[in-house]
């Protein structure tokens, strides 16, 4: 029998509450103490698992609790008892049993492709069209050897520019935080605005042009600010000549979008407007931005999120690969993604695993090297879950 022939005869999931290390401001919400996630597992007749992770936020896209309720109650009877193989025949039958739930159709997909890969023995970015490039990796070499997998100095990996966000309401804490990503080789930051008034932003916008001037700054707003006000802030903040400024106002509100995309001196990128294909359609009719965030919790998947980001490159866009409140199922799949996606440029911000969780739930930590996230050449997303982790931080209530 082909090994993609083979039934699915497990789904179980996960609930969990991580630990994060501070509280972080994102323009219209914050999150604090924990954040949380669904975990995936699919098993084929010969035991083999996949997982995949949803990491909803409860102010963008949803709660975790539906992301539960849509993979166990909605999703599951068209998954269980299914062909492996038939990937996108359970994809479109999850699409039409449960409406939005995007993070839930991200985990299914995730974990589908992580059990292809394994099956097959290829890494997930062979599966969503092979590698955009390679790279040696600097000190992991020895370490994919150790794995025993097919990887090897021959085998070198992808890397991604790692851009970390500053969300922290201590600015003092974020000071600290940029004197780590400085010593780490990262070159991105993303300061997140827009949560408390113009002043602190100016301040902290002065402070990193005046004290950190190795990093490439990003803004972004994350629908914080009023109509009444984006105009003059964003034009403010443009004369700091950020790389670009996201997401200023309302998710539904492409025509002030559009607005400030044809006065903005620096690009504007879209976030929270541009949830799939569909509203990247409408965001290239309405000329709402400049480039787009792409995000697997938001277009439902890795395959609709290539499709974002070709459309968005279609029409001379940029994008990048942003992240949710992630743990490192997540980030490997969107990383898979990005490796596989020549048309997004601007790097990644799968830094969560590493820069806000207390505990990732991988066996082993993520390749994270000179100020990048590096997608190894392993079967699947090349990383497991601990059971332990998992066990450790599930929600019982
Ligand atoms: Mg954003």
């Amino acid at each position: 029998m082909n090994a993609l022939d083979q039934i699915i005869t497990g789904f179980d999931t996960w609930h969990l509450a991580l630990p994060v290390t501070s509280a972080r401001d994102h323009g219209i919400g914050r999150v604090e103490g924990t954040c949380e996630i669904v975990v995936l597992a699919l098993t084929v007749e010969d035991g083999t698992t996949g997982c995949g992770e949803a990491s909803p936020w409860v102010v963008f896209t949803g709660s975790p609790e539906a992301s539960l309720a849509a993979l166990k109650r909605y999703i599951r009877p068209h998954v269980v008892g299914q062909r492996l193989s038939d990937r996108a025949a359970i994809m479109a039958k999850a699409d039409r049993a449960v409406a939005h739930c995007t993070e839930a159709k991200a985990a299914l997909e995730t974990a589908l492709l992580d059990l292809t890969g394994r099956v097959l023995n290829v890494p997930v970015y062979e599966l969503l069209g092979g590698r955009t490039a390679s790279v040696p990796v600097p000190g992991l070499t020895r370490d994919i050897d150790a794995r025993g997998s097919r990887s090897g100095p021959e085998h070198p990996s992808t890397e991604i520019p790692l851009s970390v966000s500053l969300a922290n309401p201590d600015w003092e804490a974020d000071r600290v935080l940029l004197d780590r990503l400085r010593d780490d080789g990262v070159r991105f930051v993303k300061l997140k605005t827009g949560f408390r008034d113009h002043g602190f932003d100016i301040m902290r916008l002065e402070a990193l042009a005046k004290d950190f001037p190795e990093f490439r700054v990003r803004v972004d707003y994350n629908q914080g600010l009023g109509v009444d006000e984006a105009m003059a802030r964003v034009r403010d903040v443009a004369t700091f000549r950020p790389d670009f400024i996201e997401q200023p106002v309302r998710a539904p509100q492409f025509d002030m979008m559009a607005r400030l995309r044809a006065a903005s001196e620096v690009p504007l990128m879209a976030d929270e407007s541009v949830f799939g294909p569909e509203d990247m359609a409408r965001a290239v009719r309405e000329r709402i931005c400049d480039g787009v965030s792409v995000k697997i919790m938001k277009s439902g998947g890795l395959v609709r999120a290539q499709e974002v980001a070709r459309m968005a490159a279609r029409h001379g866009l940029l994008a990048y690969g942003g992240d949710m409140f992630e743990a490192g199922l997540a980030h490997l799949a969107g990383a898979h993604m990005i490796a596989a996606t020549p048309e997004i440029t601007l790097g990644c911000e799968f830094y969560q695993a590493r820069y806000y969780l207390k505990e990732d739930i991988l066996e082993e930590p993520l390749p994270y090297a000179n100020g990048s996230f590096f997608v190894r050449n392993r079967p699947g997303l090349g990383h497991t879950p601990d059971r332990d982790k998992l066990a450790k931080y599930k929600v019982t209530s």
